[in-house]
């Protein structure tokens, strides 16, 4: 069991849609059910960090 894995939320930085995802110990992010990416076929995405601080939002 060398792989260690966490489950975050994470958003396409293109359309916003938000995923879990699995985060690698190597940084890697990859949406769970979605190993092709994004819908709008971005595959890139962005981390969302503890649901406290996702709460507060800038306005
Ligand atoms: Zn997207």
């Amino acid at each position: 069991m060398g792989e260690e894995e966490e489950r975050r939320m994470a958003v396409c930085t293109k359309c916003g849609s938000a995923y879990a995802a699995r985060i690698a110990s190597d940084g890697a992010v990859q949406p769970i059910g979605s190993r092709d990416g994004c819908r709008c076929g971005s595959s890139e995405f962005e981390v969302v960090r503890e649901s406290t601080d996702a709460a507060r939002r800038e306005e």
